[in-house]
């Protein structure tokens, strides 16, 4: 992975031959569309056969539903809900349920996907699902955050389930909605007695049939996977500096496991504002703070030490490792002529929008994926799932190890890809995510 093999996308125009096939647009604005074709084009050269790139091309089964809950004020409010269910060849959906009034039905088409790749790249028994509903998650009091969650899964409940789809935490969503999610689900099966029916949800609390290791499996995903490609780039991670776009989830367990070996982390930014230390922050305070007051801004007032900065400011930082933990599409062209790095590793999903990742490439920075960096989160609830059917519950060590092992496989898998077909990254990903799926579609064929 030395600066000299970074190979820049290759495709010249956007829109694969399958979209013209299926009657789908060619806009390259569309995340969905851009996912898709960057899916294709891995799929073009790992010759994978026509029909199952046909078959990738649009997901399974598209759900919306919409559904009335009682606010506490006694009106009725109406709400949208999502599940999209991508592909199941190698076994259950599985992907996480977001809580964001932003959520509408192409992102969940494009995390659907993306989560069809995870799961195969990490080598899971899983097929790729995404849901949500469109909502503001701080704007709801915690009994109607329930009322919601209850609902929403009696909306959905004849199209999921532990042998179904499977859903889990995502932005906006955390272990407390998913034992709300379980509990509902448990009481309204047709199979009660089940004691299966409980892993209808991953993510859950440890009391309540979470796995141990479940919160910060995203994190420390991204930091095993950094812990593996680093070294091919000549940096090491107990010397080396980040930065870190969102502090939520999966920002703050990255940016906690990355300080714990060593690395400074310089910067931080989420939605309410960016603060700065040149020697390191105290992340591990910034986490509490951010527990207290829902965001970074006002912890440079702290006696911690930090200067708050400007979103411009915290871009600029020179760091060796930018973390993208936010939201999709934040990298743009513009933030990325402004990012000062020589490594990004994409722990939220589809971070970069394409004009931001040519440049950056084209600048020398390297792009560790999102379906490779932030795929911890998905194999942990793998082992969650495991441990629900067996009753078999595993220690903290097991579970770190397994996580471990099953990252650097993945990134290795990425590796040879990259150096066998001489592609960028990202490709590299997707190609050895499709090898898998390829095989299984030869194997199963297409019924009858
Ligand atoms: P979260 O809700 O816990 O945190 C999101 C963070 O993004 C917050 O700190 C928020 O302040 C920040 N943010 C939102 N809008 C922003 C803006 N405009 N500018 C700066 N920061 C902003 O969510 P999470 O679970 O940590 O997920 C983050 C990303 O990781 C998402 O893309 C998600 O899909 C992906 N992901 C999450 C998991 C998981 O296990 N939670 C697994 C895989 C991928």
């Amino acid at each position: 992975m030395s600066k000299a093999t970074i190979v820049a996308p290759s495709r010249q125009q956007f829109g694969s031959p399958v979209f013209d096939e299926l009657g789908m647009e060619r806009d390259p604005d569309n995340l969905y569309l851009q996912t898709i074709d960057a899916i294709l084009h891995a799929a073009e050269i790992l010759e994978l056969p026509h029909h199952v790139q046909v078959i990738l091309a649009q997901p399974k089964n598209e759900i919306m539903v919409h559904f009335p809950v009682r606010m506490d004020d006694g009106h009725h409010a109406l709400f949208k809900g999502y599940r999209v269910q991508h592909n199941n060849a190698l076994g259950p959906y599985k992907g996480g349920l977001r809580y964001h009034p932003e959520v509408g039905l192409d992102d969940v088409k494009t995390l659907a996907a993306l989560m069809t790749m995870k799961c195969s790249l990490v080598r899971i028994p899983f097929g790729g699902g995404k849901g949500g509903i469109k909502c503001d998650p701080r704007g709801l009091s915690e009994t109607e955050l329930r009322r919601v969650t209850r609902r929403f899964v009696s909306a959905i409940a004849s199209q999921i389930g532990p042998d179904v789809d499977i859903p889990a935490p995502d932005v906006g969503t955390n272990a407390q909605v998913m034992a709300w999610f379980a509990d509902t689900y448990m009481n309204i099966t047709r199979d009660k007695e089940s004691v299966d029916a409980i892993g209808v949800v991953t993510g859950k609390p440890v009391e309540f049939g979470g796995s141990v290791g479940r919160e910060k499996a995203t994190g420390q995903g991204v930091i095993d996977v950094l812990a593996e490609m680093m070294p091919e780039v000549g940096l090491e991670m107990k010397s080396s500096s980040c930065s870190v776009l969102g502090f939520g989830n999966v920002g703050s367990w990255a940016a906690k496991l990355w300080a714990e070996r060593g690395g400074k982390v310089l910067a931080v930014m989420d939605h309410t504002g960016a603060i700065y230390n040149d020697q390191g922050l105290d992340v591990f305070a910034v986490d509490e703070y951010v527990r207290q007051n829902r965001g970074v801004a006002g912890f440079e007032k702290t006696p911690h030490g930090a200067d708050a900065i400007t979103e411009e400011q915290f871009y600029q930082t020179q760091v060796d490792v930018f973390i993208p933990a936010a939201l999709e599409q934040m990298i743009t062209s513009e933030k990325a002529e402004l990012i000062d790095c020589k490594l990004i590793a994409e722990a939220a999903n589809a971070p970069t929008t394409p004009a931001g990742e040519r440049l950056l490439l084209e600048r020398g920075i390297e792009i560790l994926p999102a379906i490779l960096c932030s795929a911890g989160g998905v194999t942990v609830s793998y082992f969650e799932w495991i441990q629900n059917r067996s009753q078999v519950y595993w220690d903290a060590e097991r579970v770190d190890e397994e996580l471990n092992r099953h990252m650097v496989l993945a990134a290795r898998r990425v590796q040879l890809a990259r150096h066998r077909y001489n592609v960028d990254l990202r490709t590299a990903a997707y190609i050895a995510a499709l090898d898998a799926i390829g095989k299984v579609y030869k194997l199963r064929g297409i019924f009858p």
